[in-house]
């Protein structure tokens, strides 16, 4: 079968998007449109949920975790999880298919990083369940006997998931598996732009037996949508998040009358820094590789590039050599490299950028545009990679996270100059630094203030690392440990010896 064909062929097994509830598909809801980012064709349905919908997804969270789910023994628990990710391999070509259909990403990328680490997040959180420790602590009482206290986890209950566009599966999953992994029970509102995979999960869900009402999926939207009914539900303990900084404030200010737990993965305006000394091809490919990825839609991708002046204007040149070179098109086509952006709407916003720059001052170094294909890409969402110097660093455009394919470069002469103007910013995500100076590296990666930093490379993700934000870019840690502490709540037994 031709690539494109088996994208069509599995959007066709998917028919309808339907919500997942106790264990079941459920028919109803008004049903909205799912596009292919390539050609802007519509490629699926989704039924939203409704707001009864919901609340019967978060009753059967409620019940699953009063049943078999909560009474079961870790090892069958972990034993299921690592039943889903052997399930998502053997059904790796649909989750493929689904994932390119929702997203337009290149095949590669998708084949590469989305769908396995989609499986991955499951067999990570099994193992770390059962090698984490609870402390015991002994201690004298006033009659001169002691006491032991010792630390048990319990789950939080039912949590919302919440999970943004950008790395479908792969984001989705590294919270519902810490989740389960915990004993908790879930419901999962995936972004209305890319509910397919999320609905196949569902269906490997039901099929490798994980109880009814363990997890269940809600689709639609945000505001008066299925995230603000499940948001604002009394049922709902606690609140896991990943999106846009302004939705996160949106979402505290529903879960405050609930008092809900909140985990969030916020926005970033990340930067990079390369220093003269560093190994300039691998860290104009590096950086190249860090803003181009995934379209720039990755919320650790850096969009404002310091570079030590000496090497500024050949890096820059560099830079535009990288993103002259990438091969924009379909997410089949041998080499493709670069697709489109998610949807008209996010397209209108980057391109609302691209001009922008231009009135804050900008020199377009390369890209500022659309490509023209003059076929069925023309109906599609692509944007021209781009590279910006000459801006002021209170511009918009270097201050505002655009997420898109496209960065800023300012040169520097001082480290100081580079570690200030980095953490002038609001958010604090992610930095890459790029250097051979041992020290340096070790100094500035230091004075970052970002929740990953990364020196010679960038993305290299180790699941047992704490990930999360600092200042606007997010609240708490998620990430091996950090991951359970969250979707766990810690009670201490205190015993008379
Ligand atoms: P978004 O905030 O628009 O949407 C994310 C999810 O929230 C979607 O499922 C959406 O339907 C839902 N939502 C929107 N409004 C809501 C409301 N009022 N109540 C409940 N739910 C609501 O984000 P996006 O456009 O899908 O994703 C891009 C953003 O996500 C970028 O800002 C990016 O930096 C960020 N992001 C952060 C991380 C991280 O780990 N920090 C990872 C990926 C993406």
């Amino acid at each position: 079968m031709a690539p494109d064909s088996i994208v069509t062929a599995a959007a066709t097994r998917l028919g309808t998007l339907r919500n997942f509830v106790d264990g079941r598909f459920v028919d109803g809801g008004r049903p909205f449109d799912v596009f292919n980012p390539v050609d802007g064709s519509v490629h699926a349905q989704a039924l939203e949920a409704d707001a009864a919908t919901v609340d019967a997804a978060v009753l059967a969270a409620r019940a699953a975790l009063n049943g078999p789910w909560g009474r079961m023994p870790v090892a069958e628990r972990r034993r299921l999880l690592t039943r889903v990710a052997d399930r998502i391999d053997e059904r790796f070509e649909e989750f493929l298919a689904a994932e390119i259909a929702d997203t337009g990403k290149p095949h590669h990328l998708a084949s590469h990083l989305d769908i396995p680490r989609g499986a991955a997040n499951f067999r990570v959180f099994a193992d770390a369940i059962a090698n984490v420790p609870t402390e015991c602590f002994e201690m004298d009482t006033p009659d001169g006997r002691k006491a032991l206290n010792y630390a048990l986890r319990k789950p939080l209950g039912v949590v919302a998931i919440i999970s943004p566009w950008n790395l479908p599966l792969l984001l989705m999953t590294w919270k519902v598996a810490p989740a389960l992994a915990c004993g908790n029970t879930v419901v999962v509102k995936p972004s209305e732009e890319t509910p397919s995979t999320a609905t196949l999960l569902a269906d490997v869900m039901r099929e490798v037996g994980i109880p009814e009402g363990v997890f269940n999926l809600v689709h639609g939207f945000g505001p008066d949508s299925a995230g603000e009914f499940l948001t604002r539900h009394a049922g709902v303990d606690a609140i896991t998040f990943t999106g846009e900084t302004r939705t996160g404030a949106a979402i505290m200010k529903a879960a405050a009358d609930g008092v809900k737990g909140l985990s969030f993965e916020l926005g970033g305006k990340n930067p990079g820094i390369v220093f003269a000394d560093a190994d300039f091809d691998a860290a104009v490919g590096g950086i190249a590789h860090a803003v181009f990825a995934n379209t720039g839609q990755v919320c650790l991708a850096p969009e404002r590039i310091y570079v030590e002046r000496p090497i500024f204007d050949r890096f820059v040149a560099g830079l535009k050599a990288r993103a002259e070179a990438l091969k924009i098109g379909r997410p089949h086509d041998e080499g493709t490299n670069f697709g489109p952006l998610i949807s008209a709407e996010h397209r209108r916003k980057v391109l609302a950028y691209y001009a922008l720059a231009v009135e804050e001052g900008a020199t377009v170094v390369t890209g500022g545009g659309v490509p023209e294909f003059g076929d069925e890409r023309d109906g599609g969402f692509f944007v021209q990679p781009t590279v910006w110097t000459g801006l002021a660093e209170d511009a918009r455009c270097v201050k505002e996270e655009i997420f898109g394919p496209v960065c800023h470069v300012t040169p520097f002469d001082r480290e100081e100059e580079a570690v200030a103007m980095a953490n002038d910013t609001v958010y604090g995500l992610a930095s890459t630094i790029w250097t051979t100076d041992l020290n340096r590296a070790h100094r500035v990666a230091r004075a970052m203030e970002a929740g990953i930093t990364w020196v010679n490379c960038w993305f290299l993700r180790d699941l047992r690392t704490p990930f999360g934000g600092m200042k606007m870019s997010g609240i708490g840690r998620e990430g091996g440990v950090h991951s359970l502490n969250f979707y766990s709540e810690p009670v201490n037994i205190c015993i008379k010896l």
